[in-house]
């Protein structure tokens, strides 16, 4: 699976049944199934996705789902909608970019649960 944003191959980020695609390039993190999304959210006492919301954006660009080779949806949310994930209609998978300039060379279940969490906390506050 190629990285939605440089079209490099992602690395595989597996825990028991459960898979993330991760670009050591820019960082970023694909979820491919949203019920493990929903997992480390609850886990983290947070709603699940559907609950938390957010606005999407039909004129943000973005995109390729790395899976169904469609146009990724761009929804916005957090503060003063400052932050937006992207997401596939068609499979559900849902892209959060990665943040730090310089993104660790290799990131284990724990960190990429972290950075997937961090974002959707700050993404859950509403105002
Ligand atoms: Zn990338
Ligand atoms: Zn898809």
């Amino acid at each position: 699976m190629d990285c939605p944003r440089c079209s490099v191959e992602m690395q595989e980020i597996t825990q028991e049944d459960s898979t993330l695609q991760r670009c050591a390039e820019c960082g970023g993190i694909w979820v491919v199934d949203v019920a493990d999304l929903n997992k480390m959210l609850l886990h983290a006492n947070l709603p699940a996705l559907s609950t938390i919301g957010g606005f999407i954006n039909a004129d943000e660009i973005s995109g390729m789902c790395p899976a169904c080779n469609v146009d990724l949806v761009v929804v916005e949310g957090g503060e003063k909608r400052s932050l937006a994930y992207d997401t596939c209609e068609s499979c559900g998978g849902l892209w959060v970019d990665g943040e730090e300039e310089a993104p660790a060379a290799e990131l284990d279940w724990k960190g990429a649960n972290k950075q997937i969490v961090d974002f959707f906390k700050r993404f859950a506050k509403k105002k």
